[in-house]
């Protein structure tokens, strides 16, 4: 029966690393938090950066601008906070109104402030292993999987999805590691060779979307395993691996929620410090 691999509890030993690396700098930090418009759908996301920033001393400063705010005042605010000695980090509220381009306007957050780790910079920076800040779900599922103790060189991970915030720069940190990596995605699947794929590894990450995709009777014996996937089912979070039948085989599991989620708004408080530094 696998172990729990649980967010929170990694969170917290994380926390006290961050709050002890503000005190060393003496520095007051600020995070700048822009959303633009009414989005209901990233009230809990907004909150939980909140409280987690205050608890670390840092300062949450929260710009809610006018839903008709044109892409090019946008690109100006953001430029203002950009030369603000007193903004650290910046992060943009997602989902933004439709008429604004989203990787447009990325691209106008200063490389140095970008806690999310997703302006273009710092993902070509995780090529030549110097990003300072990384991809928060990413840098999320590694430090799980640091957690697990295992040594990831030579290993075969396994990671089904490849999208921009996830699948793709974990599989770069995953490299950097020395592990062997493959990436599983939608052509995969279409090809029938997810379940061969899934079945050899010895490090699974899941992150899809889809309810019960990946079979707990696909899970190598042993296996850690990180489900990253959310999706509602009735009045359940699940994840995207059949829990039951996964843990029966797993060495380590994330449950759903509580695995990936809790470290990921912490990951986001320790690329502003990194930036900041
Ligand atoms: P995305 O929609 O950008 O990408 C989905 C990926 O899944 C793509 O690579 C696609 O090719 C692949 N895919 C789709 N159907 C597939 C199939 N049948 N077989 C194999 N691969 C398939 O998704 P995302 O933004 O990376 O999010 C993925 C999941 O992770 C979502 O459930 C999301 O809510 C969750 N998520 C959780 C956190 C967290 O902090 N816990 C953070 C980010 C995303």
């Amino acid at each position: 029966m696998a172990k729990l691999l649980e967010g929170k509890v990694i969170a917290a030993a994380l926390k006290e690393e961050i709050i002890k690396k503000i005190q060393a700098s003496g520095k007051k930090l600020q995070l700048a938090s822009v959303q633009v418009g009414e989005n209901p759908s990233s009230e809990v996301y907004i909150k939980s950066q909140k409280k987690n920033a205050e608890a670390l001393g840092i300062e949450y400063a929260f710009h809610k601008l006018e839903a008709t705010l044109t892409q090019e005042k946008l690109i100006e605010y953001i430029e203002t906070l950009n030369s603000d000695p007193k903004v650290n980090g910046m992060i943009l509220q997602m989902p933004l109104p439709a008429h604004i381009d989203y990787k447009k306007i990325s691209e106008h957050i200063a490389p140095g402030k970008d806690v999310e780790g997703m302006h273009p910079v710092n993902i070509g920076k995780i090529i030549f292993g110097r990003a300072k800040a990384l991809p928060c779900t990413a840098a999320a599922v590694m430090e799980l999987i640091k957690f697990t103790g295992i040594d990831l060189n030579g290993k075969e991970v396994v990671i089904v999805g490849h999208s921009e915030i996830v699948g793709k720069p974990l599989a770069l940190l995953m490299l950097d590691k020395f592990a062997t990596v493959t990436v599983c995605h939608i052509g995969t699947s279409k090809a029938g060779k997810l379940e061969e794929h899934v079945r050899k590894a010895e490090v699974l990450v899941v992150a899809v979307g889809k309810a019960g995709l990946i079979k707990g009777e696909w899970v190598k014996d042993g296996a850690i395993v990180v489900d990253v996937g959310i999706n509602r089912v009735g009045d359940k979070l699940v994840g995207d691996v059949e829990f039951e039948e996964a843990e029966k085989r797993a060495s380590w599991i994330t449950p759903v929620p509580g695995g990936v989620g809790p470290l990921t708004v912490v990951m986001l408080m320790r690329n502003l410090v990194e930036c900041a530094s």
